[in-house]
């Protein structure tokens, strides 16, 4: 099909910055160009009808870190990166509610809880000796202390086999899809184009500019172009060196007489759960088979599924029965 002139050089030409992707990164970054200059003209091109990756796949935490998270992440950075990305974290988060109405995307703070299971003593040993100096260092950050132990949890919330929990008053939960909703009714009133659907095959640099090649042979020309594809950004960028791995999550149907409220981190960050409403989601397991979790294809598997059932049976909620409603998977870099 022909282009009509207008769709040539309106549509589909002089833009100042072609963003790729329009989750959560790819809608933030065209809101600040535009809140920065403008005059900027810019757009915003996804390959999905909605934003196809991890956006509105995810469990909607609005988190930063659990304290065995930080501490596993010193296993490959010094601790003062480690609290540097935890302050990147936390001021996204800000800068974040400042974006969007905080009651449209079903922002809660009902807090975060990481538990650890008998055979997590010397994890939780391991935590409590870094307590300390994470408090000490996110107070300068946040202005509070962040993490303490909340013995009575395992009780309160009827967990099987748990013997400590350490809270977060910090955390809170959200509804990605509306968050999403969001920012791109955001980045439209500032004038933002957002084109759905165009699946980009290649990015050409040329002398005074660069042409974003789409399906369909369909070509957008612009000034700079900007990769905001996360776990498929190699695709574009081969020499960027970003693995892609899927993350499985699952959701039961209503499921009155658990007690959960807020969201839950085990296993190093490698599980977590939370509520909405009467209903449970769980996600994670990564690390029950990293080998064909390192992947840019959605699908579901046996393996993770019966991990994510399992924890919520033996631990989570034992002795309830629940009724899986939906599974799915997301994909990240
Ligand atoms: C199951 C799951 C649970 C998670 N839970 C949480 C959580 O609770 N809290 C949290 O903070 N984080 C969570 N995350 C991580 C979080 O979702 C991501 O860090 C975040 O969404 C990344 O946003 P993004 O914009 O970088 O990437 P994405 O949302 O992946 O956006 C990339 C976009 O690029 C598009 N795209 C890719 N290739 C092309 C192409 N060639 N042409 C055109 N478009 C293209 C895709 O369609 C997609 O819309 C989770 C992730 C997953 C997968």
């Amino acid at each position: 099909m022909e282009l009509s002139y207008w769709e040539k050089t309106s549509a589909y030409a002089n833009y100042d910055v072609i963003i790729v992707g329009s989750g959560i990164v790819g809608l933030s970054t065209s809101i600040f160009l535009k809140k920065i200059n403008p005059d900027l003209n810019v757009c915003v091109v996804d390959r999905g009808h909605i934003p196809t990756g991890a956006s509105t796949k995810n469990a909607g935490f609005a988190c930063f870190g659990s304290l065995s998270e930080l501490i596993d992440d010193e296993q490959s950075m010094q601790p003062n990166e480690v609290i540097e990305l935890v302050e990147k974290r936390w001021r996204g988060l800000q800068l974040l509610k400042q974006l969007v109405n905080k009651d449209t995307i079903e922002y809660e703070n009902n807090g975060g809880y990481e538990l650890f299971t008998e055979q997590d003593e010397l994890l939780y040993r391991n935590c409590l000796d870094r307590m300390d100096f994470y408090n000490s260092e996110l107070n300068k950050i946040i202005g509070e202390n962040v993490y303490s132990e909340y013995e009575g949890a395992a009780k309160h919330f009827g967990f099987n086999n748990v013997s400590h929990v350490i809270y977060n008053d910090y955390e809170a939960q959200l509804n990605p899809v509306l968050l999403i909703k969001e920012l791109s009714s955001h980045a439209s009133s500032l004038g933002v184009t957002l084109l759905n659907g165009l699946n980009v095959d290649a990015i050409q640099k040329l002398k005074n500019g660069v042409e974003v090649i789409c399906n369909d042979n369909l070509i957008i020309k612009g000034r700079i172009a900007t990769v905001c594809t996360n776990g498929f950004a190699e695709k574009l960028l081969p020499n960027l060196n970003v693995e892609a791995h899927r993350a499985q999550v699952l959701i039961t149907y209503p499921v009155p007489q658990h007690k959960l409220k807020g969201v839950f981190h085990y296993d190093k960050g490698y599980y977590y759960f939370r509520n909405i409403g009467e209903r449970i989601l769980i996600g994670g397991a990564r690390n029950a088979d990293f080998d064909k979790e390192q992947t840019d294809s959605f699908g579901i598997t046996d393996t993770i599924q019966n991990k994510l059932e399992s924890l919520l049976k033996e631990t989570i909620i034992p002795g309830i029965p629940f009724t899986v409603d939906q599974r799915w998977s997301g994909i990240m870099g």
